[in-house]
């Protein structure tokens, strides 16, 4: 079943590695024909190149979309070569046979990307090119089909193994990942038509469409399978783009996690230096600082407790003092823009702890999707990229917050919208004073959070708490004064919130009793 490549029909948009290849090809006395703009590329490469004009006995037509839709090209791709019919309908009509398809498609992603008109875009799809390709891969049998540049040096290698033959393995392998090439293609058009109207949604419906990129060793859990996929097409940097520079393998766990925190100090990447440290997804420790390090002990004396295994994100290239402060407690992540050497000679010391770079942090205010799997469909919903300027914030208080509370509760409320809900967020001299994630009621984790800064202070002999005067941040309003009252008891003397109860005035009337200045931003965090 090795099939022996004399012909092969190369029609490509994207035309890296292109020239390589036909020379490998050529090499092999492997007879080159092509369409129009890949024929001349080849050419002016002084390859010897037929036009697919002449092997149809029709012009390339109509802008270009028709140019392959003929017999002469289908007919020899389709042929099952040891049936008797088949032989005798290409001898009739002078069919010869096509052994290898090189195609790659129209750019529709991109055309879309770059904000094309809509003439344009539909110009982009591309009607022959993937005729083809489904023709050569029903036919793997005989056919070989490549789609992806970045799979030459396999057809390449394949060839020289066998003197010039693919195995039926490779080819079947060729036709699966052929027909994921055009199903994820067509299925971003029929995406572009659902969604192209409504702006921002479409050019990351496309992340959904991913290619696999790794398998990952096992999910959530060991008994759970998982992957890491990326998407087709441009998309922003992350943490799944990041280079790891050490470590272990990262896990379903340390992606998740290590993405929560990457999200979070990126919010801060025009701030100062900032370190956010993260478990179970959930922020344990946020910090500004002078610099790093003073960052990093700051985050830590939040809740050390909790930070014990964590993941470390931080806003600037590290250094090898803030290194080092990192690696005195077990971390299993530590991402960040960028690592100078001192910094990297510190981590190399424990070798299991994974360092990633991740060059310039993700814009915090750029759109995309967010995607949850129900029972039987799929939730969508845009990123959560909402943010209220100070201007926006409402004073509801009889007292207004002044500098330093203003400056804390925005340092609250920007943490509390990557807390778990109900979120409380308890901030002072910008740094977390406590964190109360996750629970049913907004009250438990008012309480849970000054449990936790009662204990920071029990721990490092504080005279008391950070809560005592700091900034409370809610991601969602309090329906009832009882959450209010419990920041109250903690010291608490600024409230940042939405508002928007149904009791907002007998939450108001309780802050004005303690004293407290309260901002409504009218804009919820929701995150579960
Ligand atoms: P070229 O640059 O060689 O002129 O064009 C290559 C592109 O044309 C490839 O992306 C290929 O998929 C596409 N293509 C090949 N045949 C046809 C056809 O008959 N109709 C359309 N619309 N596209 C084609």
């Amino acid at each position: 079943s090795d099939v022996k490549i004399k012909r092969a029909l190369l029609s490509v948009s994207d035309k890296s590695g292109l020239v390589e290849l036909g020379h490998a090809l050529a090499k092999r006395d492997v007879e080159l024909v092509s369409t129009g703009g890949t024929a001349k590329t080849l050419r002016d490469a002084g390859l010897q190149v037929k036009d697919i004009s002449d092997l149809t006995g029709f012009p390339e037509m109509m802008d270009g979309r028709v140019k392959t839709l003929h017999p002469k090209v289908h007919g020899g791709l389709l042929a099952v070569r040891d049936n008797a019919e088949h032989a005798a309908s290409m001898k009739e009509h002078g069919i010869g046979v096509i052994d290898l398809v090189v195609v790659n498609l129209y750019p529709f992603a991109q055309t879309v990307a770059k904000g094309a008109s809509r003439d344009e875009i539909i110009e982009n799809i591309d009607i022959g090119g993937p005729s083809m390709v489904r023709s050569a891969a029903k036919n793997h049998a005989y056919v070989t089909i490549v789609t992806d540049p970045a799979d030459y040096d396999d057809l390449i290698a394949e060839l020289e193994e066998s003197g010039g033959k693919t195995s039926y393995d490779f080819r079947r392998k060729c036709a699966a990942k052929a027909y994921s090439a055009t199903a994820a293609y067509d299925s971003m058009i029929s995406q572009w038509f659902a969604f192209a109207d409504q702006g921002q949604l479409f050019p990351d419906m496309l992340a959904i469409n991913g290619n696999r990129a790794e398998e990952l060793r096992y999910g959530e859990n060991p008994h759970q399978r998982a992957a890491l996929y990326l998407p087709i097409g441009p998309h922003s940097s992350g943490i799944a783009q990041a280079e790891q520079i050490q470590g272990k393998e990262l896990s379903y766990n340390n992606y998740n996690d290590a993405d929560a925190a990457l999200e979070l100090v990126s919010e801060f990447r025009d701030g100062p230096p900032t370190v956010v440290i993260v478990k179970h997804a959930n922020p344990c420790g946020v910090a500004t600082g002078d610099t790093l390090i003073e960052a990093y002990r700051s985050a830590l004396e939040c809740d050390s407790v909790s930070a014990f295994g964590g993941i470390v994100a931080v806003n600037r290239p590290l250094d090898g003092a803030t290194a080092e402060a990192i690696t005195e407690i077990f971390t299993e992540v530590v991402a960040a823009p960028a690592a100078d050497d001192a910094a990297k000679a510190v981590f190399a010391k424990k070798k299991n702890l994974r360092l990633l770079l991740t060059g310039d942090l993700p814009d915090p205010k750029r759109g995309g999707l967010m995607v949850k799997p129900i029972t039987g469909g799929l939730l969508v919903q845009s990123r959560d990229n909402g943010f209220v300027p100070d201007s926006d914030f409402k004073v509801v208080t009889k007292r207004a917050p002044t500098a330093q509370e203003l400056a804390d509760c925005r340092f609250a409320w920007t943490v509390a919208k990557h807390v778990k809900s109900n979120a409380i967020v308890y901030a002072k001299d910008g740094a977390t004073a406590g964190i109360g994630a996750g629970q049913m009621n907004r009250r438990d984790s008012a309480r849970i959070a000054a449990i936790k800064a009662r204990e920071a202070a029990e721990t490092y002999g504080w005279d008391a708490p950070r809560t005592v005067g700091s900034a409370v941040a809610s991601d969602a309003f309090f329906p009832f004064a009882d959450g209010l009252l419990a920041a109250v008891e903690a010291g608490a003397t600024a409230v940042i919130q939405p508002g928007g109860s149904m009791r907002d005035d007998e939450v108001i009337a309780a802050a004005d009793e303690a004293g407290l200045a309260m901002v409504f931003t009218g804009m919820r965090h929701f995150r579960h």
